[in-house]
């Protein structure tokens, strides 16, 4: 079976709730393909994940931007993926780079926090990307393989997980990858899939590209063979994010 294309919407810390209901109308005026066709997600941050979920059209669904690590409790500030549940948001974003980068969230935690939103039914968008620094010193592949295996060493079912592939210098910056540059890391993600998971997995995992993705450059993009989609942060806040949503068709 094809890899359905997927476009999730992540508005990381933007919005009030002003903002927020007007993108939700703007989206819930689009003509888009059907679901079956695309499968679209769309990231507030917490505070607004009830208005947006009773808001939003029901072809459409809702993603958080991070849960804990394991069960809730003494954790203040934190949000359990249990919470999740109880608000009924299917989606969650796990492994960020500015939650790497700047709250020093390591492979092993994201691995671990990616097991135990899955163990509670909850789907993950799983990101994974390389600095600047890392792809001039040749390093690109290691460090993604790297960032996949802590995930893969404590998932045994990909089903429910969706690969972003974000390299961390074209988020926000401007500066996409081209699409020979996300098509080759795809690639090499689905290969180590292919060799450390299963061969099934690798076929059936989708892997998305984010950083950077607009209007103008996401159908050469989406004509790449191993990109099935993208993580889309500041273009997801405008109108054009609806010419995303539509790349692959
Ligand atoms: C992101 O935050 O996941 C992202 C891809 O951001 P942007 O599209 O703004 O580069």
């Amino acid at each position: 079976m094809g890899r359905k294309f997927f476009v999730g919407g992540n508005w990381k810390c933007n919005g009030t709730t002003e903002e927020v209901k007007k993108i939700v109308t703007m989206l819930n005026e689009a003509e888009v393909p059907s679901e079956d066709v695309v499968e679209v997600v769309v990231s507030p941050p917490y505070v607004f994940l009830p208005t947006v979920k009773s808001i939003l059209r029901p072809d459409f669904h809702v993603a958080a931007q991070n849960c804990w690590v394991k069960k809730g409790g003494a954790f203040t500030g934190e949000v359990s993926a249990e919470m999740l549940v109880n608000l009924g948001i299917p989606w969650v974003i796990l492994g960020h780079s500015e939650r790497r980068a700047l709250l020093n969230e390591s492979n092993e935690f994201v691995g671990d926090k990616v097991a135990y939103a899955l163990s509670q039914g909850i789907k993950v968008i799983a990101c994974v990307g390389e600095t600047l620094e890392q792809r001039e010193a040749g390093s690109t592949v290691t460090v993604v393989a790297e960032q996949t295996k802590a995930i893969a060493e404590k998932v045994s079912d990909w089903t429910n997980i969706v690969l972003a592939y974000e390299p961390v210098w074209a988020i926000g910056t401007g500066k996409v990858a081209s699409p020979a540059q996300a098509q080759e890391v795809h690639f090499e993600l689905r290969k180590w899939l292919k060799e450390n998971v299963s061969a099934e997995v690798a076929a059936s995992t989708r892997i998305i590209y984010g950083g950077s993705v607009n209007g103008a450059n996401c159908k050469e993009l989406a004509g790449q063979p191993d990109v099935d989609g993208f993580l889309v942060g500041g273009a997801s806040l405008k109108p054009e994010f609806v010419e995303i949503i539509k790349a692959a068709t």
